[in-house]
């Protein structure tokens, strides 16, 4: 298949799918999700993305119907059906399907979506260019919940501003990008938000600490501000489908650049753990 699309156990190209009018994540966007890559039908990270999944579910008080198992042997056989090549795996469960009520009934059996797609990871990604915006999201970023309305309008923005990312802060501290997290390396040492209810904790992130650990580069789990961010001597942009961009102008104002050996060592060392474990 070129994509596919499976809802509580129908499989079709995702085109072809639909989804009943009275899952509630069609009305309150009341579900969680998580997103995993594979190449040559292998799940990169797959326990992370399920642990996380699991967590999502735990703190949004969603009652999972699957074992982590279960949905890797249920990923495992939807990507047999695919086609080739580097697909991207998204999975989510909203809570139920009810008629529209705020309240719901705890013991809700969850409705599984999944959705695959190709896509291509690139090896050697271009430096991304980047804008900042102030983050006007909730309280619950840590939870992987399909409310991302803030983070769509800032993607959106960056993309028609012919930009790449959108860097958010709450005032002058920096959190998190629209689509993945951002990290800085400043005087041979990885500065990266710690994570709290204000940002996603991305796998990717967490590969790029243990990679830092790794090389002998220290970490400091804290909060920057704009001022370090635009001072940085370099600025990683780190998620799940691109694993981890330089970051070369943010504003319009030429950023980082100053920490070049680092920067190419953990993307080396981020790239073959990638390859190894997908190989
Ligand atoms: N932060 C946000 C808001 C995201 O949407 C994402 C990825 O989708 C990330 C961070 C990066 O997370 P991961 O590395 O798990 O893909």
């Amino acid at each position: 298949m070129k994509t596919l699309g499976y809802y509580n156990g129908k499989i079709a190209e995702l085109e072809e799918m639909t989804v009943p009018m009275l899952d509630r994540a069609a009305y309150f966007g009341d579900g969680v999700y998580d997103v995993a890559i594979s190449r040559n039908k292998r799940i990169f990270a797959l326990e992370e993305h399920l642990d996380r999944f699991m967590n999502s579910c735990k703190l949004l008080r969603i009652t999972p119907s699957h074992t982590k198992e279960e949905l890797a042997s249920l990923f495992s056989s939807l990507l047999g059906k695919m086609d080739s090549g580097d697909q991207m795996i998204y999975f989510q469960y909203s809570r139920g399907s009810a008629l529209r009520s705020h309240t719901f009934d705890p013991d809700m059996k969850p409705n599984l979506w999944v959705m695959i797609k190709p896509m291509t990871l690139k090896k050697n990604p271009k430096p991304l260019f980047c804008m900042t915006m102030e983050d006007t999201r909730f309280f619950h970023c840590n939870i992987k919940t399909i409310n991302l309305i803030p983070n769509v309008l800032a993607a959106q923005e960056a993309e028609e501003r012919g930009l790449d990312e959108c860097i958010f802060h709450r005032g002058e501290e920096v959190t998190e990008c629209a689509h993945s997290n951002v990290s800085i390396l400043k005087d041979g040492v990885l500065v990266t938000h710690p994570t709290d209810n204000l940002i996603l904790p991305g796998i990717a992130r967490a590969h790029l600490i243990r990679a830092c650990k790794a090389l002998g580069i220290g970490v400091e789990e804290r909060p920057f501000t704009l001022d370090e961010l635009m001072d940085a001597d370099e600025i990683l942009v780190t998620s799940t489908t691109k694993l981890i961009c330089p970051v070369v102008e943010i504003d319009k104002k030429p950023v980082a650049g100053k920490d070049q050996t680092r920067l190419s060592a953990l993307c080396t060392y981020l790239w073959d753990e990638f390859e190894r474990e997908t190989n």
